[in-house]
């Protein structure tokens, strides 16, 4: 399953029979777990600066920006909010598209904030039609258009490019949520001209959970440093961004998850960025490929689809959770159901982090047989068969 354990030299000291295979948090590789165990450092310190400084400026061409990347405790939905606390006046209005679980915690966070949303509602498994985004965005002076980037609920990309072309000559941010994509799907802040994006540890950064990550154009920056905005203090970019400026964090930084981060970017650039996406695209085809001859169809019917999360409708007259829970029971392997609307009907799969053709082949075996037993007619093999072509 993790890394180490394919390296011919090294084989685990402990058998990886605890399989997890949920779109994340994921499996963190032993390198990165051993940098999380190092002594704490003086997080004011030489040796601290040192690393905090060489993981951002590492976290910068992943997320396609020269822009400041601010690291901080907390999870995804941490910084989703000091994405809009930062941008939002109360009574502003945001235009939020709404296609799956994420693009709701958005709309419920800015309802929290007293903002007004207009909420772009599109069937889940679809994305939003560019035409429509482009008549919505000329009926109001929108503060923000949010939209995901890989809604993990649903295995839907969101089209960031061209959200960008339209909010580009307006004063309308492009504000992103990239928690599951980044650093398993190409993703190029300043040049598609997102204004925020925010993104966590957990999913294909290979980290443990606990570090949220956001970084903010220029024109971003302009709306964050207004005197205007909410009241606001420990995701208070204005803060954040002091105490960037001198090479620290604002407040105690996880100095562990970072030195945890700084092992799982050094693997990511010893692959090769390119690499990584490219194995990401390999083993999403090779289990949907292997999914689709075990009679599971993909959920998402949009064009642009996630390579780091896989979503499967669960075939007629069988039960999605019980499906979960047989594959844990039996194989100590470990998916997602849905946990909204969708209850029972799905499954899902992360296919992120150091992830192998391997793992996806054993995926599909344990699902074969946890299916079989529930008594889906499959012919033997076929899933197996259909990913090791697809690869
Ligand atoms: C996993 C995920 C999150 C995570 O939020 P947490 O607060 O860390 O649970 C946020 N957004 C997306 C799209 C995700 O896939």
């Amino acid at each position: 399953m993790s890394a180490e354990s394919r390296l011919p030299n090294s084989p685990p000291v402990v058998a990886d029979t605890y399989r997890l295979r949920l779109p994340g948090p994921i499996a963190v590789p032993e390198r990165v777990r051993l940098a999380v165990a190092r002594p704490i450092l003086n997080h004011r310190g030489p040796e601290f600066r040192d690393i905090w400084a060489r993981t951002i400026a590492k976290m910068q061409p992943i997320i396609g920006t020269k822009q400041p990347v601010h690291i901080f405790a907390t999870s995804g939905t941490g910084v989703m909010e000091a994405a809009l606390l930062n941008i939002v006046a109360p009574g502003e209005r945001l235009l939020i598209v709404c296609n799956g679980q994420w693009g709701e915690r958005f709309s419920t966070i800015a309802k929290a904030l007293n903002a007004v949303v207009d909420p772009i509602d599109v069937p889940w498994g679809q994305t939003v039609d560019p035409a429509v985004l482009e008549i919505k965005l000329k009926t109001h002076d929108y503060r923000a258009l949010v939209l995901v980037h890989n809604e993990s609920s649903t295995g839907v990309i969101g089209d960031l490019k061209t959200a960008g072309q339209l909010v580009k000559n307006t004063p309308t941010l492009l504000v992103t949520d990239s928690v599951s994509g980044l650093a398993g799907m190409d993703f190029q802040m300043d040049a598609w001209g997102v204004d925020i994006v925010v993104a966590g540890s957990q999913k294909a950064l290979m980290c443990p959970p606990g570090l949220g990550f956001l970084a903010a154009s220029e024109k971003a920056w302009g709306v964050i440093r207004r005197d205007s905005g909410m009241p606001r203090f420990y995701f208070d970019l204005r803060r954040t961004r002091d105490a960037y400026d001198k090479g620290e964090s604002t407040f105690t930084p996880a100095v562990s998850l970072v030195q945890g981060l700084d092992a799982a970017l050094d693997m990511i650039n010893e692959e090769g960025l390119a690499n990584v996406l490219a194995r990401h695209v390999r083993v999403s085809r090779g289990l949907k490929a292997g999914a689709a001859a075990m009679g599971l169809a993909n959920f998402a019917t949009a064009k642009m689809q996630s390579n780091t999360v896989a979503c499967f409708h669960v075939p007629e007259g069988l039960d999605g959770t019980k499906i979960v829970r047989r594959l844990y029971d039996k194989h100590r392997t470990v998916i997602a159901g849905a946990r909204n609307r969708l209850q029972g009907k799905m499954i899902r799969l992360g296919t992120m982090g150091a992830i192998s053709e391997a793992d996806i082949l054993t995926d599909i075996l344990h699902i074969e047989d946890v299916l079989a037993e529930m008594g889906h007619k499959l012919p033997k093999g076929a899933g197996v068969a259909a990913a090791a072509k697809a690869f």
